[in-house]
């Protein structure tokens, strides 16, 4: 039995009821969830669009982490989202992001550090990310990171003191 920290979040359609249906989804394929934080909401990154809703959920898991990396793609899929889509629009606008319904990341499976094709574990841009810390931080702020050693409560208090050192909060 693992323990897997996913992130699910999203801006267009229903979100509340999206996140609900994947974390019931989530329970019914990948494994029991044991915590989940609120929603949370922030600004799209990266792209302007609507506000995004994030929620972090702790799960107990049998499946090895390219499984469930399959699992939560298959999730996402089924609540809407459309990479196909996603990548048009990305080279219509240039933007390295856009609007989703879902989208569902691994931030944590276990202490494991994964680099592999298809999945890098803890999730690369968890440390320069406030709208996944802030979440995180509420169902488990003590938590280390395995490689930098930094709770997820040091994080986002390092991520809140670079940006106020930056002028204009850029
Ligand atoms: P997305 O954020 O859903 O657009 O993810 C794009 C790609 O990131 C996926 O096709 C995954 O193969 C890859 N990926 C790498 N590491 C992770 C991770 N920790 N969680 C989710 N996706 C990941």
């Amino acid at each position: 039995m693992a323990r897997v920290v996913l992130l699910a979040g999203g801006n267009t359609g229903d979100v509340k009821r999206t996140l609900q249906s994947a974390q019931q989804l989530v329970n019914d394929r990948v494994g029991a969830v044991l915590r989940c934080s609120h929603r949370y909401e922030s600004e799209p990154w990266g792209f302007s669009g609507a506000r995004f809703s994030n929620q972090a959920l702790e799960v107990s898991t049998d499946l090895a982490p390219e499984e469930v990396l399959d699992a939560v793609q298959r999730i996402e899929c089924e609540l809407g989202r459309n990479r196909a889509a996603e990548t048009l629009e990305k080279a219509r606008t240039g933007a390295a992001y856009v609007s989703r319904p879902i989208d569902i990341d691994i931030l944590f499976y276990d202490d494991a550090v994964i680099r592999s094709e298809r999945l890098t574990v803890p999730h690369p841009r968890l440390a320069e990310r406030e709208f996944a810390l802030v979440p995180l931080c509420e169902i488990m702020r003590g938590r280390r990171h395995p490689v930098s050693g930094l709770t997820v409560a040091q994080m986002l208090d390092a991520l809140r003191a670079q940006s106020s050192e930056q002028p204009c909060g850029k």
